[in-house]
Protein backbone atom coordinates (compact mmCIF):
# COMPACT_ATOMS: atom_id res chain seq x y z
CA UNK A 1 0.00 0.00 0.00
CA UNK A 2 1.29 3.19 -0.96
CA UNK A 3 0.08 6.86 -0.78
CA UNK A 4 1.66 9.87 -1.65
CA UNK A 5 0.87 13.17 -0.25
CA UNK A 6 0.97 16.00 -2.98
CA UNK A 7 -0.51 18.75 -2.05
CA UNK A 8 -1.03 20.79 1.44
CA UNK A 9 -2.94 17.41 3.23
CA UNK A 10 -2.38 17.35 6.69
CA UNK A 11 -2.52 14.76 9.40
CA UNK A 12 -2.63 14.57 12.97
CA UNK A 13 -3.31 12.46 15.39
CA UNK A 14 -2.42 12.36 19.50
CA UNK A 15 -0.06 9.32 19.92
CA UNK A 16 -0.29 7.12 23.05
CA UNK A 17 2.80 7.84 25.22
CA UNK A 18 3.91 11.29 23.34
CA UNK A 19 0.48 12.85 22.12
CA UNK A 20 1.84 14.46 19.16
CA UNK A 21 0.76 16.45 16.40
CA UNK A 22 1.68 15.41 12.99
CA UNK A 23 1.43 16.98 9.46
CA UNK A 24 2.37 16.19 6.39
CA UNK A 25 2.48 19.63 3.82
CA UNK A 26 4.54 21.10 1.50
CA UNK A 27 7.22 22.99 3.54
CA UNK A 28 7.11 26.87 1.98
CA UNK A 29 3.31 26.61 1.38
CA UNK A 30 1.85 29.66 3.53
CA UNK A 31 -1.99 28.26 3.16
CA UNK A 32 -3.46 27.25 5.95
CA UNK A 33 -2.68 23.55 7.38
CA UNK A 34 -5.82 21.73 7.40
CA UNK A 35 -5.52 18.98 10.56
CA UNK A 36 -6.91 15.89 10.17
CA UNK A 37 -6.53 12.42 12.07
CA UNK A 38 -3.13 11.19 11.10
CA UNK A 39 -2.85 8.49 8.67
CA UNK A 40 -3.17 4.99 10.37
CA UNK A 41 -0.64 3.78 8.31
CA UNK A 42 2.26 5.81 10.23
CA UNK A 43 1.83 3.99 13.28
CA UNK A 44 0.23 0.79 12.16
CA UNK A 45 3.38 -1.53 13.57
CA UNK A 46 3.48 -2.55 9.65
CA UNK A 47 6.45 -2.26 7.44
CA UNK A 48 3.87 -3.26 4.42
CA UNK A 49 2.25 0.42 4.66
CA UNK A 50 3.75 3.60 3.85
CA UNK A 51 3.61 7.21 2.93
CA UNK A 52 6.04 8.80 -0.10
CA UNK A 53 7.30 12.55 0.59
CA UNK A 54 6.41 14.64 -2.59
CA UNK A 55 9.09 17.05 -3.65
CA UNK A 56 9.61 19.96 -0.99
CA UNK A 57 7.40 18.52 1.19
CA UNK A 58 7.93 16.96 5.06
CA UNK A 59 6.55 15.54 7.68
CA UNK A 60 5.82 18.33 10.76
CA UNK A 61 5.82 16.85 14.13
CA UNK A 62 4.20 18.71 17.16
CA UNK A 63 4.44 18.30 21.05
CA UNK A 64 0.71 18.70 22.13
CA UNK A 65 1.33 18.65 25.72
CA UNK A 66 4.63 19.13 26.04
CA UNK A 67 8.27 18.90 23.49
CA UNK A 68 9.46 16.46 21.33
CA UNK A 69 12.60 14.57 23.33
CA UNK A 70 12.89 11.80 20.43
CA UNK A 71 11.16 10.28 16.90
CA UNK A 72 11.67 6.87 15.82
CA UNK A 73 11.23 5.79 12.18
CA UNK A 74 10.51 2.53 10.57
CA UNK A 75 11.87 3.41 6.92
CA UNK A 76 10.71 1.62 3.58
CA UNK A 77 14.41 0.92 1.78
CA UNK A 78 18.11 2.50 3.79
CA UNK A 79 17.32 6.05 3.56
CA UNK A 80 20.59 7.28 3.01
CA UNK A 81 21.20 10.82 4.14
CA UNK A 82 17.81 12.50 5.98
CA UNK A 83 17.08 16.04 7.13
CA UNK A 84 15.63 16.66 10.76
CA UNK A 85 14.58 19.92 12.01
CA UNK A 86 14.37 20.57 15.26
CA UNK A 87 13.03 24.14 16.19
CA UNK A 88 14.47 25.47 13.41
CA UNK A 89 18.11 23.84 13.67
CA UNK A 90 19.28 21.39 11.03
CA UNK A 91 20.21 18.03 11.68
CA UNK A 92 21.51 15.13 9.40
CA UNK A 93 20.84 12.05 10.21
CA UNK A 94 20.96 8.42 8.41
CA UNK A 95 24.55 8.41 8.88
CA UNK A 96 24.02 4.93 10.94
CA UNK A 97 22.86 3.30 7.99
CA UNK A 98 19.70 2.13 10.16
CA UNK A 99 16.63 0.88 8.34
CA UNK A 100 14.78 1.32 12.11
CA UNK A 101 15.93 4.47 13.32
CA UNK A 102 15.39 5.89 16.68
CA UNK A 103 16.73 9.65 16.88
CA UNK A 104 16.68 11.66 20.46
CA UNK A 105 17.17 15.04 20.08
CA UNK A 106 19.80 17.41 22.09
CA UNK A 107 17.15 19.56 23.47
CA UNK A 108 13.60 19.05 23.29
CA UNK A 109 11.94 20.67 20.59
CA UNK A 110 8.18 21.90 19.95
CA UNK A 111 7.95 21.22 16.51
CA UNK A 112 9.94 18.75 14.08
CA UNK A 113 10.25 18.49 10.34
CA UNK A 114 11.35 15.01 8.77
CA UNK A 115 12.54 15.97 5.13
CA UNK A 116 13.61 12.67 3.27
CA UNK A 117 13.45 11.12 -0.40
CA UNK A 118 12.55 7.38 1.36
CA UNK A 119 8.91 6.33 1.91
CA UNK A 120 8.06 6.29 5.19
CA UNK A 121 6.20 3.16 7.25
CA UNK A 122 5.92 4.51 11.03
CA UNK A 123 7.10 7.26 12.44
CA UNK A 124 6.53 8.14 16.80
CA UNK A 125 7.61 11.06 18.46
CA UNK A 126 8.09 10.80 22.25
CA UNK A 127 8.08 13.56 24.59
CA UNK A 128 10.39 14.31 27.42
CA UNK A 129 9.80 11.63 30.22
CA UNK A 130 7.95 9.59 28.25
CA UNK A 131 8.95 5.95 28.76
CA UNK A 132 10.28 4.10 25.56
CA UNK A 133 8.31 1.13 24.61
CA UNK A 134 10.49 -1.77 24.44
CA UNK A 135 9.52 -2.21 20.34
CA UNK A 136 11.28 0.95 19.52
CA UNK A 137 14.64 -0.07 18.40
CA UNK A 138 17.41 1.87 19.52
CA UNK A 139 20.08 0.42 17.73
CA UNK A 140 23.82 0.77 18.42
CA UNK A 141 26.32 0.77 15.68
CA UNK A 142 28.07 -2.62 15.24
CA UNK A 143 30.56 -3.37 17.80
CA UNK A 144 34.02 -2.29 17.40
CA UNK A 145 35.16 -6.17 18.87
CA UNK A 146 33.07 -8.27 19.72
CA UNK A 147 33.22 -11.36 21.49
CA UNK A 148 31.01 -13.58 19.36
CA UNK A 149 30.46 -13.48 15.50
CA UNK A 150 26.88 -15.52 14.64
CA UNK A 151 26.91 -15.95 10.69
CA UNK A 152 23.20 -17.12 9.70
CA UNK A 153 22.71 -17.43 5.58
CA UNK A 154 19.41 -16.10 5.86
CA UNK A 155 17.49 -13.86 7.86
CA UNK A 156 15.53 -16.48 10.09
CA UNK A 157 18.05 -19.10 10.07
CA UNK A 158 19.80 -17.24 13.04
CA UNK A 159 16.60 -18.39 15.27
CA UNK A 160 15.82 -21.76 13.54
CA UNK A 161 19.33 -23.41 13.68
CA UNK A 162 21.04 -21.84 16.09
CA UNK A 163 17.87 -21.39 18.85
CA UNK A 164 19.19 -19.66 21.93
CA UNK A 165 22.68 -18.59 20.84
CA UNK A 166 21.83 -14.98 20.52
CA UNK A 167 19.32 -14.36 23.42
CA UNK A 168 21.43 -16.58 25.92
CA UNK A 169 24.98 -14.86 24.99
CA UNK A 170 23.92 -10.96 23.80
CA UNK A 171 21.32 -10.93 26.63
CA UNK A 172 21.61 -13.39 29.54
CA UNK A 173 25.46 -13.22 29.65
CA UNK A 174 25.85 -9.58 28.69
CA UNK A 175 28.82 -10.55 25.82
CA UNK A 176 29.33 -8.39 22.39
CA UNK A 177 27.30 -10.94 20.04
CA UNK A 178 27.97 -9.25 16.31
CA UNK A 179 25.12 -11.07 13.46
CA UNK A 180 26.75 -11.12 9.91
CA UNK A 181 24.12 -12.77 7.44
CA UNK A 182 25.76 -14.40 3.92
CA UNK A 183 22.86 -12.90 1.76
CA UNK A 184 20.50 -10.41 1.81
CA UNK A 185 16.84 -9.67 1.02
CA UNK A 186 16.52 -6.54 -0.58
CA UNK A 187 14.56 -8.11 -3.52
CA UNK A 188 12.27 -9.92 -0.63
CA UNK A 189 10.56 -7.33 0.94
CA UNK A 190 9.95 -6.72 4.21
CA UNK A 191 12.41 -9.64 5.29
CA UNK A 192 14.85 -7.23 5.89
CA UNK A 193 12.59 -5.59 8.48
CA UNK A 194 11.50 -9.06 9.91
CA UNK A 195 15.66 -9.55 10.20
CA UNK A 196 15.28 -6.29 12.68
CA UNK A 197 12.65 -7.04 13.93
CA UNK A 198 13.74 -10.58 15.15
CA UNK A 199 16.64 -9.70 16.18
CA UNK A 200 15.86 -6.59 18.27
CA UNK A 201 13.50 -9.46 20.27
CA UNK A 202 16.05 -11.90 21.01
CA UNK A 203 18.38 -9.26 22.83
CA UNK A 204 20.72 -8.27 19.81
CA UNK A 205 21.55 -4.50 20.03
CA UNK A 206 24.64 -4.03 17.76
CA UNK A 207 22.97 -3.14 14.08
CA UNK A 208 23.98 -6.37 11.96
CA UNK A 209 25.98 -6.39 9.17
CA UNK A 210 24.04 -7.46 5.23
CA UNK A 211 26.48 -8.87 3.03
CA UNK A 212 26.03 -7.70 -0.67
CA UNK A 213 25.42 -11.29 -2.13
CA UNK A 214 21.53 -11.64 -3.39
CA UNK A 215 19.56 -14.40 -1.91
CA UNK A 216 19.26 -17.24 -3.96
CA UNK A 217 18.74 -20.69 -4.11
CA UNK A 218 21.11 -23.48 -4.45
CA UNK A 219 21.07 -27.16 -3.84
CA UNK A 220 25.41 -27.59 -3.72
CA UNK A 221 28.48 -25.71 -3.16
CA UNK A 222 29.64 -25.31 -6.57
CA UNK A 223 26.18 -23.53 -7.52
CA UNK A 224 26.47 -21.32 -4.84
CA UNK A 225 29.52 -20.69 -5.99
CA UNK A 226 28.58 -20.05 -8.80
CA UNK A 227 26.58 -16.63 -7.76
CA UNK A 228 28.79 -15.91 -5.12
CA UNK A 229 32.15 -16.15 -6.56
CA UNK A 230 34.62 -17.77 -3.64
CA UNK A 231 37.13 -15.11 -3.45
CA UNK A 232 34.41 -12.42 -2.79
CA UNK A 233 32.90 -15.07 0.02
CA UNK A 234 36.52 -15.60 1.42
CA UNK A 235 37.19 -11.49 1.14
CA UNK A 236 33.41 -10.87 2.83
CA UNK A 237 34.26 -13.45 5.77
CA UNK A 238 38.28 -12.69 6.02
CA UNK A 239 36.99 -9.37 6.62
CA UNK A 240 34.53 -9.86 8.89
CA UNK A 241 36.66 -11.98 11.06
CA UNK A 242 39.71 -9.21 11.12
CA UNK A 243 37.61 -6.47 11.88
CA UNK A 244 35.18 -7.79 14.84
CA UNK A 245 38.00 -9.97 16.00
CA UNK A 246 35.34 -12.73 17.67
CA UNK A 247 36.40 -15.48 20.00
CA UNK A 248 33.84 -17.76 18.83
CA UNK A 249 32.56 -17.84 15.50
CA UNK A 250 28.92 -19.52 15.27
CA UNK A 251 27.59 -20.88 11.62
CA UNK A 252 25.94 -23.84 9.92
CA UNK A 253 26.39 -26.96 9.43
CA UNK A 254 28.80 -28.82 6.36
CA UNK A 255 25.85 -30.47 5.00
CA UNK A 256 23.49 -27.18 5.32
CA UNK A 257 21.05 -28.98 7.41
CA UNK A 258 18.14 -29.18 5.34
CA UNK A 259 20.24 -28.96 2.32
CA UNK A 260 20.31 -25.95 0.97
CA UNK A 261 23.52 -24.96 -0.83
CA UNK A 262 24.23 -21.91 0.51
CA UNK A 263 23.86 -23.07 4.26
CA UNK A 264 27.02 -25.47 3.35
CA UNK A 265 28.88 -22.68 1.13
CA UNK A 266 28.61 -20.10 3.82
CA UNK A 267 30.05 -23.17 6.10
CA UNK A 268 32.57 -24.47 3.62
CA UNK A 269 34.01 -21.01 3.19
CA UNK A 270 34.24 -19.70 7.00
CA UNK A 271 36.64 -23.17 7.15
CA UNK A 272 38.12 -21.46 4.96
CA UNK A 273 38.57 -17.88 6.27
CA UNK A 274 39.03 -18.34 10.24
CA UNK A 275 42.78 -19.67 8.36
CA UNK A 276 43.00 -16.92 6.14
CA UNK A 277 42.60 -14.06 8.15
CA UNK A 278 45.26 -15.17 10.26
CA UNK A 279 47.53 -14.56 7.60
CA UNK A 280 48.56 -11.60 6.24
CA UNK A 281 49.43 -12.43 2.71
CA UNK A 282 45.76 -13.27 2.09
CA UNK A 283 43.30 -10.65 1.44
CA UNK A 284 45.88 -8.14 2.28
CA UNK A 285 43.98 -4.77 2.16
CA UNK A 286 41.48 -6.07 4.92
CA UNK A 287 44.84 -7.11 6.87
CA UNK A 288 46.37 -3.63 6.63
CA UNK A 289 42.56 -1.75 7.58
CA UNK A 290 41.77 -3.85 10.69
CA UNK A 291 45.20 -6.42 11.64
CA UNK A 292 45.09 -10.51 11.10
CA UNK A 293 43.35 -12.64 13.61
CA UNK A 294 43.38 -16.16 14.20
CA UNK A 295 40.24 -17.00 15.70
CA UNK A 296 39.97 -19.24 18.84
CA UNK A 297 37.22 -20.94 18.03
CA UNK A 298 34.73 -21.84 15.52
CA UNK A 299 31.78 -23.96 15.66
CA UNK A 300 29.50 -25.56 13.01
CA UNK A 301 25.93 -26.70 13.65
CA UNK A 302 25.52 -30.09 13.54
CA UNK A 303 29.38 -30.67 13.05
CA UNK A 304 29.57 -34.09 14.46
CA UNK A 305 32.96 -34.27 16.10
CA UNK A 306 34.25 -32.62 19.42
CA UNK A 307 30.42 -31.91 19.96
CA UNK A 308 28.65 -29.94 22.64
CA UNK A 309 24.90 -29.70 23.77
CA UNK A 310 23.73 -26.28 24.46
CA UNK A 311 21.00 -26.17 27.27
CA UNK A 312 18.16 -23.93 25.25
CA UNK A 313 15.66 -25.29 28.06
CA UNK A 314 16.93 -23.09 31.03
CA UNK A 315 14.96 -20.26 32.20
CA UNK A 316 16.92 -16.59 31.28
CA UNK A 317 16.36 -13.88 33.95
CA UNK A 318 17.13 -11.62 31.24
CA UNK A 319 13.82 -12.51 29.48
CA UNK A 320 11.29 -13.01 32.60
CA UNK A 321 12.29 -16.77 33.02
CA UNK A 322 11.57 -17.73 29.51
CA UNK A 323 13.99 -20.47 28.14
CA UNK A 324 15.93 -20.28 24.98
CA UNK A 325 13.33 -21.90 22.99
CA UNK A 326 10.89 -19.62 23.84
CA UNK A 327 12.97 -16.68 23.33
CA UNK A 328 14.06 -18.07 19.81
CA UNK A 329 10.46 -19.02 18.89
CA UNK A 330 9.80 -14.90 19.55
CA UNK A 331 12.01 -13.87 17.26
CA UNK A 332 11.14 -16.10 14.64
CA UNK A 333 7.47 -15.44 14.66
CA UNK A 334 8.97 -11.69 13.48
CA UNK A 335 9.66 -13.45 10.48
CA UNK A 336 6.19 -13.00 9.18
CA UNK A 337 6.49 -14.09 5.86
CA UNK A 338 8.35 -17.09 6.26
CA UNK A 339 6.12 -18.90 8.59
CA UNK A 340 4.38 -20.93 5.81
CA UNK A 341 7.95 -22.79 5.32
CA UNK A 342 7.62 -25.31 7.98
CA UNK A 343 10.58 -24.58 9.74
CA UNK A 344 10.37 -24.73 14.21
CA UNK A 345 12.80 -23.97 16.54
CA UNK A 346 14.53 -27.51 16.17
CA UNK A 347 14.90 -28.99 19.80
CA UNK A 348 16.04 -32.72 20.94
CA UNK A 349 15.05 -35.07 19.39
CA UNK A 350 14.84 -33.49 16.09
CA UNK A 351 16.71 -33.63 12.95
CA UNK A 352 18.36 -30.10 12.87
CA UNK A 353 18.93 -29.48 16.98
CA UNK A 354 19.75 -26.09 17.57
CA UNK A 355 21.44 -27.52 20.77
CA UNK A 356 24.11 -29.18 19.25
CA UNK A 357 27.32 -27.32 17.98
CA UNK A 358 30.88 -29.21 17.16
CA UNK A 359 34.01 -27.60 17.63
CA UNK A 360 35.45 -27.22 13.93
CA UNK A 361 38.70 -25.29 15.34
CA UNK A 362 40.11 -24.51 18.34
CA UNK A 363 43.26 -22.54 19.39
CA UNK A 364 42.45 -22.86 23.15
CA UNK A 365 42.12 -26.50 23.62
CA UNK A 366 38.89 -28.72 23.35
CA UNK A 367 35.99 -28.43 25.23
CA UNK A 368 35.94 -30.48 28.46
CA UNK A 369 32.61 -29.32 30.38
CA UNK A 370 31.26 -28.41 27.32
CA UNK A 371 27.53 -26.95 26.93
CA UNK A 372 28.84 -23.04 26.54
CA UNK A 373 31.31 -22.23 23.45
CA UNK A 374 33.13 -19.87 25.61
CA UNK A 375 34.92 -22.47 27.53
CA UNK A 376 38.49 -22.04 27.69
CA UNK A 377 37.73 -18.37 26.53
CA UNK A 378 39.74 -15.75 28.89
CA UNK A 379 39.54 -12.49 27.05
CA UNK A 380 36.50 -10.79 26.83
CA UNK A 381 35.46 -7.07 25.22
ZN1 LIG B 1 18.61 -20.36 5.35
Amino acid sequence: MKKTYKVVVGLVAVLLLAAVIYVVLPLFAKDSIQLVEIDPVLQDHDEQTWISFAEDSGLILRGQDGKIQSVYLVWKDLPGQWTLIADGKKITCGEHGFLHEYVKLEKPADKVIIQAQTDLCDVYAFEENATIPDWVQIWQDPWEHADMLVMPTHADDEHIFFGAMMPYYAAERGLKVQVAYFTHHWHQYPREHELLNGLWTVGIRAYPIISEFKDEYADTIPEAEAMYPLDDALAYQVGLLRRFKPSVVVTHDLNGEYGHGVHKYNAYCMTQAVALAADATAYPETAEQYGVWDTPKLYLHLYPENQIIMDWYKPMDAFDGRNGFDVAAEGYAKHVSQQAGGFIIYGKGTEYDSRKFGLYRSTVGPDVVGGDVFENITKFY
